[in-house]
């Protein structure tokens, strides 16, 4: 999640471009994101609290400008595109048009073209066939549905929606919209999730799920209790869709340094440590939800610490 911080709000209440990002192939299936909004947001130590002082020197060359500009870290908000072997399948689905947000200055009452930039991606609302919700928070499940007749409905009519199961319980009636601790949290649910389950698009899940021969879902929690990544593997090539266990690449040499925003910091920084070293094995593509620049890394182990390049 991307709460706004302080008084970053006016700076950042501008559109951003849209800037078509070119994306990836791995193996059979086309991998690309459509931008709902990209640029500098808060300042690196806002989003990376723990993180020590200057750290970011060491990987300057691969941090500026596409992560990092003026001291303040790049982000994007986004949806990953996965087309291949008769399919269409959406990872998070942003912010939204349109919400009750009072909490982010950023998010409430959005008004933008994402809808329009996905056509012109290629995409229709119709051709969706899976939307993938890394986690439930306001900024991954936005697009889920989309407003008609003063009601919420989903935007994705022919999808299936793969929700965490832990984060239905925790940020739905089950667990008192988290705790009722923020208001958004509530309208976040009741306008994202909720028309979802009514229409029987959803459908909870925990543990492992395996959606076909080239995707597996795992929860890996801490951000939240139910986030998890996704996995692609297709031709012998891998990729893993993170969500938010990394908010910025200067997070992959120290993972032991959460974002502000994770609920459990020390589970999240477990889940982080076993997704990367992986990937450093495997060599899976990490493509976390909010990177700028091509939105993926490299991750490699080098005298026991994680490096990383941009891919
Ligand atoms: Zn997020």
């Amino acid at each position: 999640m991307l709460p706004i911080v302080g008084d970053m709000a006016d700076d950042m209440a501008e559109e951003s471009a849209e800037g078509r990002v070119p994306g990836f192939v791995i193996g059979d299936i086309e991998v690309f994101p459509v931008v709902e909004w990209a640029g500098p947001y808060v300042p690196l130590d806002t989003l990376v609290p723990d993180l020590p002082p200057q750290a970011w020197r060491q990987d300057e060359d691969q941090l500026v400008p596409d992560h990092l500009q003026g001291g303040r870290a790049v982000v994007a908000l986004q949806t990953w595109v996965l087309r291949g072997g008769g399919r269409t399948v959406l990872v998070d689905t942003g912010v939204g048009n349109g919400r009750e947000r009072p909490g982010n200055q950023l998010f409430h009452q959005r008004q933008g073209d994402f809808l329009e930039r996905l056509e012109r991606a290629g995409v229709r609302p119709e051709d969706v066939d899976l939307v993938v919700n890394t986690h439930i928070h306001g900024d991954h499940v936005g697009w889920n549905t989309h407003e008609v007749g003063g009601g919420w409905v989903p935007t994705f009519p022919d999808a299936r929606y793969l929700i965490p199961g832990a984060d239905d319980r925790h940020f739905g009636p089950e667990g008192g919209y988290a705790g009722g601790a923020r208001p958004d949290d509530r309208l976040m649910y009741e306008d994202s999730i909720a028309p979802v389950h009514r229409s029987g698009q959803a459908v909870l899940w925990d543990g492992t799920h395996r959606i076909d021969d080239h995707l597996l879902l795992e929860a890996a929690p801490g951000h939240t209790p139910g986030s998890s990544v996704l996995r692609l593997r297709s031709r012998g090539e891998r990729a893993v869709f993170v969500g938010d266990l990394l908010h910025s690449p200067v997070q992959i040499p120290h993972p032991e340094c959460g974002s502000r925003f994770c609920l459990d910091p020390r589970q999240a920084e477990l889940s982080r440590e076993r997704v990367l070293e992986r990937a450093a094995d495997e060599r899976e593509l990490v493509i976390p939800a909010h990177f700028g620049g091509s939105g993926a890394v490299r991750v490699a182990k080098k005298d026991g610490a994680f490096v990383f390049r941009n891919a």
